[in-house]
């Protein structure tokens, strides 16, 4: 699919750390196009809002806690097949999982700790992204 987006955040434990440098890189690297970029901090109810789907998983308090415990750097990325190649690039969820090379396995140390978020699918790619962009910080031509 071409030029389809996804959205990322390199969540508040890869940020503390000073991994965003590297992993924008890796990005970049990986065929992805930056087309929005910022720096920023959840507060409790966007991060309830952000991971609502799972607000009934025992991991929800502990999660929004964590998301909101620093900045994070949220971007929209553009390449043919955005979504599915992002979360390859990224690995799996539990950093044990992930392949060797991936975002997670590099950079992140627990399962709720794990670095950076992708989208999982188009539909939520495009609500993601509006979450956190208007639509004039989104550079649509680059
Ligand atoms: P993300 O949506 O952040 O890209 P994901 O799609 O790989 O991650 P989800 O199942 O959507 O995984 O879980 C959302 C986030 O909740 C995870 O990235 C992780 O930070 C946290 N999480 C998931 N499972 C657990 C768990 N068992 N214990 C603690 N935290 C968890
Ligand atoms: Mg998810």
């Amino acid at each position: 699919m071409a030029n389809t987006i996804t959205l990322t955040m390199i969540k508040p434990d890869a940020v503390e750390k000073g991994f965003t440098g590297n992993i924008l890189k890796d990005i970049a690297d990986a065929g992805f196009t930056i087309t929005a970029l910022k720096l920023t901090q959840l507060t409790r109810s966007d991060a309830e809002r952000f991971y609502s789907v799972h607000r009934e998983r025992p991991f929800f308090n502990s999660l929004v806690e964590f998301m909101i415990s620093g900045p994070i750097v949220a971007a929209v990325l553009k390449k043919d097949n955005a979504v599915e190649d992002f979360r390859k690039l990224i690995g799996a969820t539990n950093p044990e999982n992930a392949e060797e090379g991936t975002i997670r396995k590099k950079y992140a140390e627990s399962v709720e700790k794990n670095a950076v978020h992708g989208s999982d699918s188009d539909e939520n790619a495009a609500i993601e992204a509006h979450f956190h962009f208007a639509d004039k910080e989104i550079y649509s031509f680059l």
